[in-house]
């Protein structure tokens, strides 16, 4: 589970047209990174895939069903929010259980999940702590701890770790990958930053003021831009 295929999926705000009709196929497990500068509609297009934005036209399908009207709640995804969205006066495990709250889930079962998110993100000895008395590593930790127990067939990241240091980045990286691993579930991955794109993804979309300018592995993108601005983004030699 976690296939996500676009058809001809367009957004326009008023007169502007910020996504024009574009296609996308994703993969079960796959772990994709949208790619391209500001302002290009990376958020917009995830915000679509999340059903936090209706399309202006076209089609959305998950798992091979039609997506393109289910409310967020509905679709089956989890969107993982910078780890500012917290709730500071909720302890780690309250802010974890918040969304299975949300959804009636029977306490034992938001337990069992709550523990087996924690053990997973390294959190175990840290529910019964606020957010502010974690690091910022923790905070982002508990942030996906909120998607995981929703048990999503897919994860939705938009730039989660841009207000986090340099160095805190880059072991975050590097354990998000490892739960994309552990998990097996399918990963979209919002960021500008070209490292990352060229470290994390199984398969980069490089966007451009909303069009896709090419999509394929790190390596394929680095060895056959297509044109000028993705050997320029991903700094290949042209
Ligand atoms: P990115 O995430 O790549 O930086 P966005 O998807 O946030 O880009 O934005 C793409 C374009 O759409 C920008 O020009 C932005 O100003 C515009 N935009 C985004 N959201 C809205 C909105 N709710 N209303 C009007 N314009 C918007
Ligand atoms: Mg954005």
């Amino acid at each position: 589970m976690g296939r996500i295929h676009l058809k001809d999926v367009r957004k326009d705000f008023g007169e502007m047209t910020v996504i024009p009709p574009l296609n996308l196929e994703i993969d079960d497990g796959e772990f994709v990174v949208f790619v391209g500068p500001s302002g290009c509609g990376k958020s917009t297009l995830l915000r679509l895939i999340a059903g936090l934005e209706n399309t202006t036209s076209g089609a959305i399908e998950i798992d091979g069903k039609d997506a393109t009207d289910l409310p967020p709640g509905k679709r089956g995804l989890a969107m993982v929010f910078q780890s500012y969205a917290l709730y500071p006066h909720l302890s780690v495990a309250q802010n974890i259980a918040f969304p299975m709250r949300m959804a009636g889930l029977d306490k034992a079962e938001q337990a069992r999940r709550i523990d087996n998110a924690a053990r997973v993100l390294n959190l175990t000895d840290y529910l019964d702590r606020k957010p502010g008395q974690l690091s910022g590593g923790q905070r982002q930790r508990v942030a996906i701890g909120r998607a995981i127990v929703r048990e999503p067939s897919a994860f939705l990241f938009d730039e989660p770790l841009s207000n986090l240091d340099a160095a805190l980045r880059v072991g975050m990286r590097l354990e998000i990958s490892e739960l994309h691993k552990r998990l097996d579930t399918t990963m979209i991955y919002v960021t500008h930053d070209q490292v990352e794109a060229m470290t994390m993804a199984d398969k980069i979309v490089v966007l451009n003021k909303g069009r896709i300018e090419q999509v394929g592995s790190p390596l394929e993108l680095y060895d056959n831009p297509r044109n000028l601005f993705v050997a320029k983004f991903i700094g290949s030699p042209m």
